[in-house]
């Protein structure tokens, strides 16, 4: 089984290496998150094991389960919706948070973080599609995010996330390639370092690092299709 996920990561390795390549960027500058929502605490040991340092989960709750189960040196992230009354248990649960969708709750969970631990990092979340059904701000919304969360104790704005719309590569493209315009507009008008593009997952995320991801989210590139909801 290990042998398996070796081999998975290796690929998955290569084809973020031949990615960044064809733009001329560093692969170095990708950073790949494996995706555990769903997967046992065994199989999350094996990726350990197989050299995964980036582990990523949907819910405050599993997350916490399963990092109490679990050793190494690998960082936490949170994907999923955070709700204010989730804030104080993600704080010291996760490293990064890619799901800020207001300055409210960033303010909670930055307060909640320990003030001797490095501050969390957090990323905005972009909501790029047509419909209004999913997490995320609306670009519009996005500078008044930043802003809220600049300067705040206990966390450290890094960059946006997005989840592409359905609809092919092609729609992922632009989303993607939104997201990165957002980004250089926002770092421009407020003045606020935004390094981070967490974009990209096991369908898309080629193209995600052709337009400039430096996290990508992958699940089932990495550990075979999700068990049906
Ligand atoms: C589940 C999930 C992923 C991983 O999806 P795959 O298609 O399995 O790669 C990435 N990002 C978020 C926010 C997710 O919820």
């Amino acid at each position: 089984m290990t042998l398996d996920l070796t081999r998975r990561r290796e690929e998955i390795q290569e084809r973020v290496a031949r990615a960044a390549a064809r733009v001329g960027r560093s692969p170095d500058d990708v950073r790949v998150i494996a995706v555990t929502k769903d997967v046992e605490v065994e199989r999350i040991a094996e990726a350990i094991h197989a050299g995964v340092t980036d582990i990523g989960e949907s819910r405050v709750q599993e997350a916490r389960a399963k990092r109490a189960r679990l050793d190494g040196d690998v960082a936490w992230h949170l994907l999923g919706h955070l709700q204010t009354n989730k804030a104080r248990q993600a704080a010291d649960c996760f490293d990064v948070i890619h799901s800020i969708d207001s300055a409210r709750v960033a303010t909670t969970v930055g307060a909640a973080r320990d003030p001797d631990a490095v501050p969390l990092e957090a990323l905005v979340e972009v909501e790029l599609g047509d419909v209004e059904t999913r997490t995320g701000v609306r670009p519009a919304d996005a500078e008044a995010v930043v802003r809220g969360c600049a300067g705040l104790y206990g966390i450290h704005l890094v960059g946006l996330m997005t989840i592409a719309p359905r609809g092919g590569s092609e729609i992922a493209k632009v989303a993607f390639r939104q997201l990165r315009e957002l980004r250089d507009h926002l770092e421009r008008v407020t003045s606020c370092p935004l390094p981070e593009l967490s974009m990209g997952m096991s369908n898309d995320f080629e193209i995600a690092v052709e337009e400039g991801a430096t996290m990508v989210r992958l699940g089932r590139a990495l550990f075979g299709d999700r068990p049906a909801p």
